[in-house]
Order: C-alpha cells, then structure tokens, then sequence
C-alpha cells in the first residue's frame, strides 16, 4: 500500500472539492447559537444528514457544557473527537482464514466501483500471498466478465466466468472450485443492480442461498460497495441492500472526487456496518483501510 500521508492528502482535496468547508465555521471569536447554527448547514452541506448532524450537534454541546472548550477553535477539536467516536464503529478490517475458503459475494449499483474495487482486494490478497479465486457472477454483461478478467490476469488468480445462463450456478460452481483447489477466498462480482429492481434484489437472495449450498458457513462476507459521491442517496442504497441481505461490510468508493464524506457518519448513525475500505483514486495503492480518527480529521480540516 502506499504510505498513508499520499492518500490522506488526496482524501482531503477530495472531501476540500465541495466548497463547504466545515473548519471555517470555526474561525470566529464566539461559541453561540450562530455557530452552532452555521456548524448544522455545513454538516449537512457535507452528506452527515439529519440524523447524525443533530446527534452530532448535542453532543458537541454536551461537551462545550462540560467546560471542554471556550473558543471556536478548540470547539472544532471537539467536533473531531465527538464525529472519530461516532464513526468508530465502522472502523475494523476483513479477516480471511476462519474458513477456507473464505467466501465473498460482492454487490452495488452499476457504476459504483464494484469490479475495481475487487481487482484491488485481489491483488492485495494475491501480494499477501492468499490463494484467491474470482466468479464472474454477471453472466450478461461481456464487459463486466472482460474487465474482472484482466484484473485476474493482472493478480495472477484464476476465475470462474460463464457466459449467458443462471448466476447462481456460476457463483456454485467457483465456491466448489475454491474448496477443491484449496483457495483461500473466492470473491464473487455480481452484475449491478439498484435496489429497486426487486426481481434482480431476489437473483442475489438466491445467489446467497445457493453459496451457502455449496458451502454450509458461507458467504462469510456480503460487501456492499458504494459511491462515496451520491449522498444520501448511498446511505438509502445501504438500507435497502442491508434489508435484503444482511450485509457484512462496506467499500466506500470516489472518496477522491467531489465526496462530501458526511456520509459516512450518517451511515455510522443509522446501520453500524464496517467500512472495510475506501477507495481515494483508480490505482491499486486507492484502496485503504479505514481509521475514524484520520478521517475525521480529513472532514474537518
Ligand atoms: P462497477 O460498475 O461498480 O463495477 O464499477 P467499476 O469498477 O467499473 O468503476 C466505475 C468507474 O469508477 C471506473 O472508471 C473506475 O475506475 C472508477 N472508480 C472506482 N473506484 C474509484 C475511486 O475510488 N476513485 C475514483 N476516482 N474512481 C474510481
């Protein structure tokens, strides 16, 4: 991985683009009801939604009370502290090993950064020196399978694809392939699909059902990956995707564009599911773990 002050720095232009600079509302002389009022429209301008930002708001008063800060520059140190608390929760990282193999399936709205995100993990994993198998469970899109493909090729790992056909049955065959093979972890990619296409939301329930099938303890992991960029909107695609499948973990993508971040709190608020990774660029050194206490500071810079 790359040394963590590059991503970091790109994190933070990313989280800078938006104009809404959360750190000037500290620059003032007083703590009062206009600071506290500017503080909740930057909050919000940066994806925290309503939720987290009155949480966030209360507790920052609850603080300020206690006699913590008397100017608003020690306020925003408190505002760091009280959003790495609120976000802590998301902050572990995927373990593989407790079963071999571990198996992942994968799933997101089209665009999200799904695939890349997997050719990322697979080469960490492959440079890890775990044994990965990959399943092209979009078995519609030739795209789809030719981009999974040549990230295989990139990692040196073999993968499972099958053109037209029941997705299901090829994510199956690769679970079945992985154990015999010996892999350490198959990843399936499944084609993208919003959440309100329900017969598509009902192919993935199935595409659960049929892991576990071929593999009794499995999935061991269902990782939503989603656009850091689309707001609110990524907190509803958490949601439902969790809804329908239970979801074990997150890859929150495009930290790097124009994203707000806030999120990420909202998330935290609302369904306490780990952020595995994040991704802040399109090269494999993009993907990272997440630290709460280093993004928000990234936020709140
Ligand atoms: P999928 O449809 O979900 O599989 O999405 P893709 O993996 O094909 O990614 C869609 C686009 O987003 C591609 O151009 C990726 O290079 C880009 N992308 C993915 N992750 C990131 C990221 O963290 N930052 C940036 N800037 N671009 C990303």
């Amino acid at each position: 991985p790359a040394p963590r002050k590059s991503w970091l720095d790109k994190l933070r232009q990313g989280l800078r683009k938006t104009g809404s600079s959360i750190a000037q509302v500290f620059t003032g002389t007083q703590i009062d009801d206009a600071l506290y009022e500017e503080l909740e429209a930057a909050l919000l301008m940066a994806d925290t939604g309503v939720k987290a930002t009155e949480f966030l708001l209360e507790d920052l008063k609850r603080r300020v009370k206690e006699g913590k800060a008397t100017e608003p520059a020690a306020v925003r140190g408190l505002l760091i502290d009280a959003l790495a608390e609120l976000l802590k929760p998301l902050q572990k990282s995927l373990a593989i090993g407790a079963s071999q193999p571990t198996v992942m399936m994968v799933v997101g709205v089209n665009g999200a950064g799904k695939t890349t995100s997997i050719g990322k993990l697979t080469r960490h994993l492959a440079e890890a020196n775990a044994k990965v198998l990959l399943a092209a469970a979009d078995t519609f899109r030739a795209a789809a399978r030719e981009q999974l493909a040549v990230w295989a090729d990139r990692a040196q790992v073999e993968i499972v694809s099958q053109e037209g056909g029941d997705p299901s049955a090829v994510t199956f065959d690769a679970v079945v392939a992985g154990r015999a093979r010996n892999c350490d972890v198959v990843i399936a990619d499944t084609a993208g699909r919003l959440p309100t296409q329900l017969h598509l939301m009902e192919e993935l329930k199935k595409i659960k059902r049929v892991i576990g099938k071929a593999e009794a303890s499995a999935p061991h992991e269902v990782l939503l990956v989603v656009d850091g960029n689309t707001g609110q909107n990524a907190l509803n695609q958490v949601k439902s995707f969790d809804d329908a499948l239970g979801l074990t973990g997150l890859i929150i993508t495009k930290l790097d564009g124009t994203a707000k971040g806030g999120v990420l709190a909202a998330i935290a608020r609302e369904r306490a599911i780990p952020v595995y990774f994040i991704g802040v660029g399109e090269k494999l050194e993009d993907l990272q773990t997440f630290d709460a206490r280093e993004f928000a500071q990234a936020l709140l810079e």
